[in-house]
């Protein structure tokens, strides 16, 4: 029988055809997904056990980690890829290196959604069905973050009132109209999901959050933070290590580039009920009602695809950005930026509230975003 003629046959096993691109490589789609799904595992690699010398091996206690899962691209194609790596590792030793706990964040009836949670989220359990997956909605943060009555109160100043007889829903609704501006509201919310989730993890038992940031989300995280003032808590929140709350935060894509995880996607059907589609960019929208971070991610997206390098420098440029020494004198009450300088950027300024009352210190960036106090 005459051999199937092929028209350009992946260069990894030159078996199939090449159907995707990257890195002036050409792949079938099984042998694309393993090159990403390295890139991760190697990442995630310091949760093996390390058997030492002389000393007798014990059982350890199996790392908890926490995966936010957005249901976008990044964080479902992060899911994937470590269940696969989590399955060879059951298949050749018996056992995995950690466990994964899956959190669905909804954001609050205040912000644009307009997709049925419900259906995405079935589809999680049905794909991944050894897991445990919780689903909760944003203003949940007022359970797991104790003190964020108070800060919300010092923070929104005199203008706000908090009503404690009203849900929590409608308190969180109330808390977010007195912030103004599109920036300032979307720059609130990132804070709000974060304290969340690390709320979350904690009572969880975990011992880190794994992010799905692409170094294409890190590099927009990156230049948004230092245009909003932020400068001075983006190591740890483009950086793999310990956060302000205790608990490590890791970023396993960080070597990886959006369209790349997209093409992952398209070569994933186990996942395609669970990705939310991401809203197209429209070009119609007026660049002034758009967010900073909106704002970022549109020109890191664009600005990718021509300089792909370029872009992955810019988050790695803030990886080494080194706080000043000694531990930070304060962080801020929300957000858990340090209230201080640092090295090499001059964006991180060294800005407490004169407005907080009850000892409740705020950062550069979270004074920034606060509603304007009237006097
Ligand atoms: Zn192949
Ligand atoms: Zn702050």
């Amino acid at each position: 029988m005459p051999a199937i003629e092929m028209d350009a046959p992946c260069m990894e096993c030159n078996e199939a055809n090449a159907i995707l691109n990257t890195r002036n490589r050409s792949f079938c789609g099984p042998c694309y997904q393993r090159f990403l799904a390295y890139k991760v595992w190697r990442r995630m690699d310091h949760y093996r056990p390390r058997p030492q010398k002389n000393v007798k091996p014990t059982k350890p206690a199996q790392p908890q980690l926490l995966l936010p899962l957005s249901l976008g691209v990044s964080s479902s194609v992060l899911l994937h890829i470590l269940d696969t790596g989590l399955k060879r590792q059951l298949a050749k030793s018996g056992r995995t290196s950690y466990a994964i706990h899956i959190l669905v964040v909804e954001p609050s009836t205040e912000l644009p959604m307009s997709v049925s949670y419900d259906t995405h989220v079935d589809a999680v359990r049905e794909a991944f069905p050894t897991y445990s997956v919780t689903r909760i909605p944003l203003h949940r943060v007022f359970e797991y973050v104790p003190d964020m009555t108070d800060i919300m109160a010092e923070y929104a100043g005199p203008q706000f009132t908090d009503d404690a007889s009203q849900s929590n829903e409608e308190r969180l609704a109330a808390f977010r109209s007195v912030v103004s501006t599109a920036t300032s509201k979307s720059d609130l919310d990132t804070v709000l999901f974060t304290r969340l989730i690390v709320g979350y993890a904690k009572q969880a038992g975990c011992e880190s959050i794994l992010w799905g940031d692409t170094d294409t989300s890190l590099a927009a995280k990156t230049l948004a933070g230092a245009a909003k003032g932020r400068g001075a808590s983006l190591t740890w929140q483009v950086s793999d290590g310990m956060s302000p709350w205790g608990i490590k935060f890791d970023f396993p894509c960080r070597d990886i580039s959006k369209p790349e995880l997209s093409q992952y996607e398209s070569v994933c059907p186990e996942i395609s009920a669970v990705v939310i589609p991401d809203a197209p960019l429209s070009d119609n929208i007026l660049t002034k009602n758009l967010s900073i971070d909106e704002l970022m991610l549109r020109y890191v997206t664009t600005q990718g695809e021509k300089y792909p390098g370029v872009m992955a420098n810019v988050s790695r440029t803030a990886h080494k950005l080194e706080t000043t020494s000694g531990s930070p004198s304060a962080l801020c009450s929300l957000c858990g930026g340090m209230i201080e300088n640092v090295k090499g950027n001059e964006t991180g300024l060294t800005v407490a509230s004169q407005f907080a009352g009850k000892g409740s210190q705020f950062c550069y960036g979270c004074m920034r975003s606060r509603p304007e106090i009237i006097s």
